[in-house]
């Protein structure tokens, strides 16, 4: 291709709001046999909603609640920020009339002062977080959480997240002083194209790979209902950049697609990394290529506008 051609590509792109950081991108985008697509926010729409909050102890389901809520308070991950929605909402509007009518006229449902006070608290990446609340420790997040923990799940508490999980949504576990003491179920529902792009991609020859930090049960019942059979799982946010260099072993060319911050080591390692214009800055400035409208379908528009740009038979 002519400098020429090139520079009218980059504009078609940009355009199509696919902003593309150089020719050395634009010509490698026509090579890629492989397309490994992040679930959260990337596949789904980054929109996690709480559709079950299920109490294992005598707890009040509102105390429960705060108790969670608190706990997730100083977490940026959007399953701590859906928590703290849900949280919000039952504790002002799904409480008797008087009770609520006598808090919104306080308008403390614009302020965090229903939440309790946190101590020592950590995110763990990959798996929850921790903290102390009157002086309780408090686990959330998935089994791996808890058994590092040595937090023993009980049967009825497994079988009521394994339903969860094969029902494509995410179980998170809460835990104080050890003890299981309720569930979160947390659903993020697809992207609209996302299935029509799988099946795009896979009649261009290129294969659709699906990378998370999420258990096996949740990615594969995703991983399902978009058309992807390929599906790595429990990826620690350290190992999906390991996860692109095994695809490139043979020499296969990788496109990563992300939006997180634990996205971007991948996004670099990669050939082609393409960031969800909707998602972190830090991702956005590890990729060659960042998709503005955050729509999948420029995925394949971005192959396209390459292969038109490069190849000689045409
Ligand atoms: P993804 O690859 O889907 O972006 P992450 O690596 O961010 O996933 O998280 C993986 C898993 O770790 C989540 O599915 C969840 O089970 C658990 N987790 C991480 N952060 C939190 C949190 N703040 N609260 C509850 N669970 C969490
Ligand atoms: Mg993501």
């Amino acid at each position: 291709a002519t400098p020429t051609a090139v520079m009218v590509a980059t504009g078609v792109g940009a355009n199509n709001g696919v902003l593309i950081k150089g020719g050395d991108a634009l010509e490698k985008a026509q090579k890629v046999k492989y397309v490994i697509f992040d679930k959260t926010g990337t596949l789904t729409q980054g929109k996690a909603t709480v559709t079950t909050a299920k109490v294992f102890s005598d707890m009040d389901r509102g105390e429960f609640l705060t108790l969670v809520a608190s706990a997730e308070s100083s977490s940026e991950h959007p399953l701590a920020k859906a928590i703290l929605g849900y949280a919000r909402h039952f504790h002002f509007f799904d409480v008797p009339s008087a009770i609520k009518d006598a808090q919104i006229q306080g308008l403390e449902s614009k302020s965090s002062a229903w939440l309790l006070d946190v101590s020592d608290f950590s995110a763990l990446p990959g798996e929850g977080v921790q903290c102390f609340i009157g002086g309780n420790k408090i686990l959330v997040g998935n089994r791996k959480l808890m058994t590092e923990n040595r937090v023993a799940i009980p049967n009825h508490v497994e079988n009521f997240v394994v339903e969860l999980e094969e029902s494509a949504k995410t179980g998170v576990l809460v835990a104080c002083n050890n003890d299981v003491i309720g569930v979160m179920g947390i659903a993020d529902p697809l992207k609209r194209e996302a299935a029509v792009v799988i099946e795009g991609l896979k009649k261009m020859g290129v294969t659709p790979v699906m990378v998370t930090g999420d258990n096996w049960r949740t990615a594969k019942a995703v991983a399902k209902e978009v058309g992807i059979t390929d599906v790595r799982a429990e990826v620690m946010p350290s190992g999906k950049a390991d996860v692109i260099r095994s695809f490139q072993k043979d020499g296969s060319v990788v496109a990563m697609i992300g939006d997180g911050i634990n996205d971007s080591p991948a996004l670099a390692a990669a050939d082609v990394g393409m960031a969800i214009g909707a998602g972190t800055d830090i991702a956005i400035e590890a990729a060659d290529y960042v998709l503005m409208r955050s729509n999948l379908e420029d995925v394949i528009t971005a192959i396209d506008l390459s292969r038109k740009t490069f190849s000689r038979i045409r």
